[in-house]
């Protein structure tokens, strides 16, 4: 199988051959037709987490047909269209796994960062974390369901029934939140660089009702901020925009450093807060409730051997919508 492999970070992808592998025990194995990118893929590639396996494939918003099934697989079958999300394991036995919170557990495995992933024509996953597909769904729109919305949406859960939600960072993620915020009934202001005109301009379109620099507050206080941006001079400007009892979640796995700031804009009763992975359960709940809003991403394609080009692209922030590796598409 064709797979852009990364040898060591801070390294571009290497398109290579490798051995098409094969699936074990709960296991299958996915013959891929597209797969999102993600910020996280490029802290990945940039060094910004510690320990991936190397050499590694990542991607981890990977839509695939089942091709295989290996031993003692009972819930999917040859045919079936799949995604599979970045957790890709849990242990089931700790006291994370066994009190609803997976996405903590302390042996879970990744996808795209201890598991191989999605940037190549094939890959096994374990059946248990794969998620069907929504009908209606093409390829490409479903992979950024798979992390931009299914951990958007954990985060816009745990800001609680704020009605007034700031989204700073107008990517993936946001452009698939603010559409279930405003499903939800929310109000939605949307934080980007100051002068991105383009971003601003997309999220208005998508329903935010203002737009404007992240670095300013808002017309109005919010009730609670999502951090998508990877910056961490966000968070003091967030806690400055967010009324008295609000929250701010930090969704991203990589942050630069927080400034120091002062107690005064924590205080009043604001949260601040880190979203980490996701649960089955969130997987399950959203994949449910997008083609009920419906939520519609817009996405950016690119052939598999581009990958380096389209990191670059979201590396710049030039992606409206999401960027997805277009591997080998489904005929609809
Ligand atoms: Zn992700
Ligand atoms: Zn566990």
């Amino acid at each position: 199988m064709r797979a852009m492999v990364l040898d060591a970070p801070r390294t571009p992808l290497q398109l290579r051959d490798l051995a098409t592998p094969q699936p074990r025990r709960g296991q299958v194995l996915l013959r891929i037709h597209a797969c999102g990118l993600c910020r996280t893929d490029l802290h990945v590639v940039d060094g910004e987490l510690a320990h991936p396996k190397l050499p590694l494939v990542i991607g981890h918003q990977v839509v695939g047909t089942v091709t295989q099934c290996g031993e003692g697989v009972e819930r999917l079958r040859d045919g079936d269209r799949v995604g599979v999300p970045w957790l890709g394991w849990t242990c089931g036995e700790c006291r994370y796994c066994t009190s609803g919170r997976e996405n903590l557990c302390e042996r879970a495995r990744f996808t795209g960062y201890d598991i191989d992933g999605g940037y190549a024509e094939n890959a096994v996953a374990d059946e248990r974390f794969c998620f069907p597909i929504p009908a209606g769904y093409p390829d490409l729109q479903a992979a950024p369901l798979l992390c931009a919305g299914l951990i958007g949406y954990r985060s816009l859960r745990m800001a609680g029934d704020a009605e007034r939600l700031g989204l700073y960072g107008f990517g993936a993620s946001a452009h698939i939140v603010v559409q279930v915020a405003r499903h939800q009934g929310r109000r939605v202001f949307a934080f980007t660089r100051d002068g991105d005109a383009a971003s601003q301009r997309f999220a208005m379109s998508l329903g935010a009702e203002w737009a404007g620099d992240a670095m300013q507050p808002g017309p109005e206080p919010l009730d609670a901020a999502i951090i998508f941006a990877p910056a961490g001079e966000l968070v003091p400007a967030a806690l400055r925009a967010t009324a008295a009892g609000g929250t701010v979640v930090c969704a991203g796995i990589h942050m630069s450093d927080i400034p120091a700031f002062p107690y005064e804009i924590l205080w009043g009763e604001r949260v601040l807060r880190s979203v980490a992975n996701l649960t089955r359960r969130d997987g399950e709940e959203f994949l449910a409730l997008a083609p009920r809003i419906p939520v519609r991403t817009e996405v950016r394609p690119f052939p598999l051997d581009d990958a380096n080009a389209a990191l670059d692209t979201l590396r710049r922030g030039d992606v409206q919508g999401a960027a997805v590796l277009a591997v080998d598409l489904a005929v609809a």
